[in-house]
């Protein structure tokens, strides 16, 4: 269903305001070394293939987790948390053993984790500080057509570096927003509309923008950092990128699989293994995508960085692909899919090495 609703990415440009190409990325060679190209799909298309795989009753829809608190059976111990429950904007509460945050850069179950670690830890009183005043470097208006013109995915991106009055308008409680309302982004269509897009002779982003769905259209933030602290107590965090998001679920998932038992002391093991594989990866995909993300930015650095980008022999894209498309991860408990690329991909098996050690 994801192989059918998305499409593959063979190469990619950077253009200038006159549509002249400034930069082209070749990705031809990737299914043949990494078994796959990179695909594209609209994010809630994804969300829905993977929702219809779960069983409707084990989704409660629209929730908004509010806080989160350990559960103690002994309260002489408070250093051993028995369970965890959440609680949500509607006032229900759900509680369990583990609590696994998926919920984004500004996760609520980070901020409440955080708060816990902070008043008996060294380890992030730093971190949750500085934490607490998220900063973020795009503003992005996303969108895709649906109208009269063949699905097409699109976002504009405004770079903000140097710019604290936008940082300072956007948002207020750093952690608990992600967006803005209607009227942000019918600023943001003004300022756009004009750009000419290679999507055909003469057409503009008026054109895609009057061809999608107004209310599809958002405004969000584009932020670049990395968390330190995965995981205190009984709760764990997932999710740094797309891919990475979906690969701490595999990790996580073959984790909880080898789980000798519910004890605070094997879900701890855990913890400690699901951080130790996956922080790498995770590093290395951030500061890809750092680097990739400066082939759009504007300053003579950048445009000597596009310029450059077209002489760099094919060597030194395999390095730079090599370090995201090789860390491929399968959960142990499913048949293993044969390997398609001619490329042994480099964390295999030191992930299920390190999944059976727990
Ligand atoms: C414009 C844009 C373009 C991007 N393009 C790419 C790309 O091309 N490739 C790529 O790899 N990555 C891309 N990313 C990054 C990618 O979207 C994220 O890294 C990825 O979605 C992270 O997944 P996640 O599951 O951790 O969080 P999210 O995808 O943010 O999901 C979090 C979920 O939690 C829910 N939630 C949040 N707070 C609460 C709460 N308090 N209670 C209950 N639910 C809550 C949200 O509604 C959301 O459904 C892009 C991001 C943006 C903003």
């Amino acid at each position: 269903m994801i192989f059918k609703n998305s499409k593959k990415v063979v190469e990619g440009f950077v253009w200038d305001e006159n549509l002249k190409v400034l930069t082209r990325i070749d990705h031809s060679g990737a299914e043949s070394r990494y078994g796959h190209f990179t695909r594209v799909i609209a994010r809630p298309k994804l969300v829905e293939i993977l929702a219809s795989h779960v069983p409707e009753h084990k989704l409660h829809r629209g929730k908004r987790v509010l806080t989160t608190a350990p559960i103690f059976d002994d309260l002489a111990n408070p250093n051993s948390p028995t369970g965890v429950t959440v609680t949500c904007a509607d006032n229900t509460k759900y509680s369990g053993d583990i609590l696994v945050g998926a919920d984004g850069v500004y996760s609520a179950v980070r901020q409440s984790m955080l708060e816990r670690v902070e008043p008996n830890a060294s380890i992030t009183d730093r971190e949750s500080r500085k934490r607490a005043q998220l900063p973020f470097n795009c503003t992005c208006l996303v969108g895709q057509t649906h109208l009269n013109l063949d699905e097409t995915n699109w976002m504009v991106t405004k770079h903000l570096r140097g710019q604290p009055e936008d940082k300072a308008s956007a948002c207020d409680e750093n952690f608990r927003c992600s967006d803005w309302g209607p009227e942000m982004v019918d600023a943001m269509i003004k300022d756009v509309r004009d750009f000419p897009v290679p999507c055909g002779k003469k057409v503009t982003m008026g054109d895609l923008i009057d061809a999608s769905v107004k209310d599809d259209i958002s405004k969000v933030m584009l932020e670049e950092k990395m968390f330190e602290t995965w995981h205190f107590g009984r709760t764990v965090l997932m999710g740094d990128g797309a891919v990475m998001a979906i690969q701490d679920a595999a990790v996580l998932a073959d984790l909880f699989y080898h789980l000798k038992s519910n004890d605070l002391e094997d879900i701890t093991r855990a913890f400690e293994t699901f951080r130790e594989v996956r922080f790498p990866p995770a590093k290395k995909a951030f500061n890809t995508s750092h680097e990739m993300s400066q082939l759009i930015e504007q300053s003579w650095i950048n445009d000597l960085k596009r310029w450059l980008a077209n002489y760099m022999p094919k060597f030194f894209w395999h390095m730079v692909y090599d370090g995201l498309y090789l860390d491929q991860y399968q959960v142990s408990f499913l048949p293993q899919v044969p390997l398609r690329g001619y490329m042994k991909p480099v964390a295999h098996e030191s992930m299920i090495a390190a999944t059976r050690t727990v």
